[in-house]
């Protein structure tokens, strides 16, 4: 039976009393059920504090979009995966292409935030993926190849496959525009036949997460993929209802 990990990137929306209302909805929505699937909702930092209070007692599991790789210092403005696990942050979302392009965070820093997170204990969301014109001019496994390797290169192997890699094609992020099946499926199979043969990992202890315009309607299509373990869903998890229903698609799906 598959384990999906449905996680909801909420990015710079909700403040505080947004973000309690949606997880108060999406619980409304969800906890009426025994759940196999693991659901993440990885709010802004200003968030987590009040989101952890509301889901203490829950399985909804807690994340941050983002943080620093040193434990503490003079780092104005920065929040250390050390300060997130201390909120309950199970997970930590890092490399996401929108950090990539606009604070131009390069794979020196996404390896140095990798490594801080699973010494601590924590699951790091790898995001990587290529942009329309790499797509384009068949460069997509090169980019990856690059990306997987420059984030590995200081890990240590028993780590590997506690790292959640998050395939999210540039052109899929928040364009309504996700990749086909035969796109996912191929990159999902690729991703995991590469990191399993060169890093050594058993390829069935892998969990590569689709990401890119997922919503009510594709997901059924991209969850029933044979190497797509779960979804990193940004726009569509803003609605509690939304969401909900791409977690009732996930356990059907499970169940199969
Ligand atoms: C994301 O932010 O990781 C994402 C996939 O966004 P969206 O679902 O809106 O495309």
């Amino acid at each position: 039976m598959k384990k999906f990990l449905i996680a909801g990137n909420w990015k710079m929306f909700t403040n505080v009393f947004e973000s309690k209302i949606l997880v108060e909805t999406l619980l409304a929505e969800i906890s009426k059920k025994e759940m196999h699937t693991t659901v993440l909702v990885c709010p802004p930092f200003t968030s987590l504090c009040g989101v952890a209070e509301i889901i203490k007692d829950t399985d909804l599991k807690l994340g941050a979009q983002n943080c620093h790789f040193e434990e503490k210092g003079a780092f104005t403005g920065e929040v250390s995966p050390q300060m997130l696990q201390f909120l309950g942050c199970e997970y930590i979302i890092i490399g996401h292409s929108e950090r990539r392009t606009h604070f131009k965070e390069d794979d020196e820093i996404i390896s140095k935030k990798l490594s801080a997170i699973l010494d601590l204990g924590l699951t790091p969301i790898l995001c990587i993926g290529e942009t329309f014109e790499q797509r384009m001019n068949n460069l997509t496994n090169d980019i990856l190849t690059n990306q997987i390797e420059k984030a590995f290169e200081n890990i240590k192997k028993a780590h590997i496959k506690k790292v959640v890699i998050a395939y999210e094609p540039v052109w899929a992020i928040g364009t309504g525009i996700s990749a086909t099946s035969e796109q996912a499926q191929e990159t999902h199979s690729w991703i995991k036949d590469f990191i399993s043969s060169k890093y050594e990992a058993n390829r069935e202890d892998l969990t590569v997460l689709y990401g890119g315009s997922m919503n009510d309607k594709n997901c059924h299509e991209l969850l029933s993929l044979a190497d797509v373990d779960g979804g990193l869903i940004g726009g569509a998890s803003l609605n509690a209802e939304t969401f909900a229903t791409i977690i009732e698609n996930a356990e059907k799906i499970s169940k199969i």
